[in-house]
């Protein structure tokens, strides 16, 4: 269904990740990736690629919005820091918060984040169905 790609890998990336950014289908960039909140269409709509195919999708999901959370929770720390003078108990408590609520609103972008890093590795996947 969906066909080899001959676009250079760069290509493929940007090109994924401005997909990611809109919540776009990574192959296509035009078809809608969600449903609702955090919930993949079955397939995309304009190209027909199935979306969370890997069983084990979750999982790097998990590493994805992981790693986007603890950075978020780093740097947030430092502007915490820097621009209150609250003392550490306080600031730990607005970090955490802060970062709690960056890892929900960002779980869609870790799904798709991991949708296009199959999509960009797995060019030469001929049994999508
Ligand atoms: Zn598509």
């Amino acid at each position: 269904m969906e066909p080899m790609s001959t676009e250079p890998m760069g290509t493929r990336i940007s090109k994924s990740l401005r997909a990611v950014m809109r919540k776009r289908c990574p192959a296509c960039g035009k078809g809608r990736a969600f449903r609702a909140w955090g919930r993949f269409m079955p397939a995309c709509d304009v190209c027909g690629r199935t979306f969370a195919r890997l069983s084990g999708s979750s999982t790097g999901t998990m590493q994805v919005g992981s790693m986007a959370t603890v950075l978020f929770a780093i740097v947030a720390w430092f502007v915490v820091r820097a621009v209150t003078d609250l003392s550490l108990d306080p600031a730990l408590i607005v970090t955490m918060s802060a970062s709690a609520i960056f890892g929900v609103w960002f779980f869609p972008y870790a799904k798709l984040i991991w949708e296009a890093v199959d999509y960009v590795i797995d060019s030469s996947d001929e049994g999508n169905q």
